[in-house]
């Protein structure tokens, strides 16, 4: 993790937020390759839920919205961890994170004892507050989504009205989420702020569990797709005694972290009725649908499978990551690298070789339509090491031969086979490696 997080902050794919000013705990930015790795995770999750499906249609709801919402939901009462806080130093833990309580017992530095003495649990919302408008009044009191599913459920009856969906279909959205974490921690797998992919798909009841089932396949399917190794994923049903009260069964994708071991990458619920029913209840307004074909009314079950960017780049970057003899190389799938292809001259102060492969730099970026990098420092084995690094797939050097023949190698990060390539067929060549 260590090495992952300094990789992270030496070549620009995550900062800590406000480090000039000391940092926040839990608020992490991303830099030009980071965002560059979740535009891409986002655009491979939107290509699978939404794009290529019937079913499926994209939503974009605000962070902001009545309180009203979070009261219907249940988050105003339940949405909360239970807190305890060591009564010598106030620090505050989860009461259920057994093994942070444990190491802050043992090493507590105030009592040498290893004795920490707790507080009773508490039970700590963790919705941010604010206000809409100028008035800082309990009137004007709302908060910051900690989901973006609500959005989805009170817009249910508008994207009926204004689409041709039919029972079984589902609504995508990726957006921001806020919430106040008691404990913070392990780069960006627990943080304050991030952003969610999140889908709620659904069905008529009695279908339900069909396609629970479905999505849970379909998800796991999606990370093995994008080069997840098979033996640091699995999928989890959680007891009942672990879910919420109104949830029909609960699933997990554990991804196994190096700090500790197989853990939640990504939650898939069976939310049943229950979401629709108490926004139906709250605001007096039907949210039901009508089956024209079976003449029949009923509330839909949600089926929502939700992941975290944040932690979805964590287990993307711990899984690439790979040291060999001579290199650090971040195995990324090509179509998450945030870099598809680097051009070197193989000469910088040889003109002829740097206008080439200037040239070919530009020809690449147009047709690929995606970033590509041009580099003409150092030697080249050190312009190997430096996309290796941050999962460029494909270098391209542009050598002596290359004005002779209009050839270029073509070096494949993985195997670091070179091979030779005409330049006009050098784009088609990348795009079908790219696929
Ligand atoms: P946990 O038990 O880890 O607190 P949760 O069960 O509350 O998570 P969900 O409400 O199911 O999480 O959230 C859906 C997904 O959002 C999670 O699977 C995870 O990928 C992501 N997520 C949730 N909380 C955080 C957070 N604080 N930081 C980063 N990602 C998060």
């Amino acid at each position: 993790m260590e090495k992952i997080v300094a990789l992270c902050k030496r070549r620009g794919f995550v900062f800590q937020n406000s480090e000039i000013y000391g940092g926040v705990n839990g608020i992490w930015d991303l830099g030009p390759l980071g965002v560059a790795l979740a535009n891409n995770i986002k655009k491979e999750w939107w290509n699978s839920m939404v794009i290529s499906r019937n079913d499926v249609v994209g939503f974009d709801s605000s962070i902001l919205s009545s309180p009203k919402v979070w009261e219907a939901s249940g988050h105003l009462k339940s949405f909360t961890d239970p807190l305890i806080e060591c009564k010598i130093c106030h620090e505050r833990f989860r009461a259920d994170h057994k093994k942070e309580i444990e190491e802050h017992g043992k090493t507590h530095p105030s009592t040498g004892s290893g004795q920490a003495k707790w507080t009773d649990v508490k039970h700590f919302n963790l919705m941010f507050k604010t206000f809409l408008g100028p008035l800082d009044d309990e009137k004007n009191k709302t908060y910051l989504r900690p989901e973006t599913a609500q959005g989805i459920f009170i817009n249910f009856q508008n994207v009926l009205a204004t689409t041709r969906v039919k029972i079984p279909f589902g609504i995508a959205q990726i957006g921001r989420g806020f919430r106040n974490e008691i404990t913070t921690g392990n780069f960006l797998f627990r943080v304050r702020e991030f952003e969610m992919m999140e889908l709620e798909f659904f069905t008529e009841p009695g279908k339900d569990s069909e396609w629970f089932d479905y999505w849970r396949k379909e998800r796991l399917k999606w990370y093995l797709n994008l080069g997840i190794k098979k033996e640091n994923i699995k999928l989890v049903d959680l007891p009942k005694e672990d879910i919420a009260h109104y949830s029909k069964g609960t699933s997990e994708i554990w991804y196994n972290w190096p700090f500790m071991g197989f853990g939640e990458l990504e939650g898939i619920a069976n939310r049943g009725d229950y979401d629709l029913s108490q926004h139906s209840k709250f605001s007096a307004k039907e949210l039901s649908y009508f089956d024209e074909e079976n003449k029949k009314r009923f509330i839909p079950y949600a089926i929502e499978p939700s992941v975290g960017v944040g932690r979805a780049i964590l287990a993307f970057l711990i899984d690439s990551y790979s040291e060999e003899k001579d290199r650090v190389v971040l195995k990324l799938h090509p179509k998450l690298s945030p870099i598809k292809a680097a051009v070197f001259p193989l000469l910088a102060n040889k003109l002829p070789l740097a206008k080439m492969a200037r040239a070919i730099y530009d020809n690449l970026k147009s047709s690929i339509r995606d970033s590509i990098a041009f580099d003409e420092r150092g030697n080249i084995g050190k312009r190997y090491y430096s996309q290796d690094e941050i999962g460029t797939p494909f270098c391209i050097t542009v050598d002596f031969q290359s004005l002779e023949d209009q050839t270029v190698t073509v070096r494949d990060r993985d195997t670091m086979k070179q091979e030779r390539i005409k330049v006009k067929e050098l784009s088609s060549f990348i795009k079908k490696k790219l696929d």
